[in-house]
């Protein structure tokens, strides 16, 4: 016999396993490789000499994203549980994530530019810390960008 496999039960197993969400973080500015071997800084205008560089575009600075793939608790959400407030039916977020209080730092959270969840692209709406008694989790809303 062999059961049926909704979504429904694809989505508690989901829950159960968790997911691999990537975090994408705006990094800290490291000089550009190939200006940098060259000699191109021009350190009065804190820029590059060679201005057609295709690596920085002249820039010399070159801010590189960190990911942090996290495995997380993913639910979506659905129009049906649109937020019925005052000013009418308003869209708190497309997606909960629930990850692990030690996941990330505060820091990190800060500089979290979006984040990726099956191909598609969100920015943090709202962060939570949740747990009773001890606060242990990071709840954020997402929306899609
Ligand atoms: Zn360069």
């Amino acid at each position: 016999m062999s059961f049926p496999v909704t979504k429904t039960i694809k989505d508690a197993i989901r829950a159960d396993i968790g997911q691999s969400v990537t975090f994408v973080m705006e990094g800290t500015e490291v000089p550009c490789s190939s200006c940098l071997v060259s000699g191109y800084y021009d350190s009065v205008n804190n820029v590059s000499l060679d201005q057609f560089c295709p690596t920085c575009s002249g820039n010399y600075w070159i801010t590189n994203d960190s990911n942090a793939i996290i495995v997380s608790h993913v639910r979506w959400i659905t129009g049906e549980q649109s937020d019925f407030g005052i000013a009418g039916d308003i869209k708190q977020g497309d997606c909960i994530v629930t990850v692990d209080i030690d996941s990330l730092s505060e820091e990190q959270i800060a500089n979290v530019k979006h984040v990726l969840i099956d191909d598609k692209k969100l920015e943090i709406f709202r962060t939570i810390k949740r747990g009773v008694p001890e606060r242990d989790r990071y709840r954020f809303t997402l929306r899609e960008v």
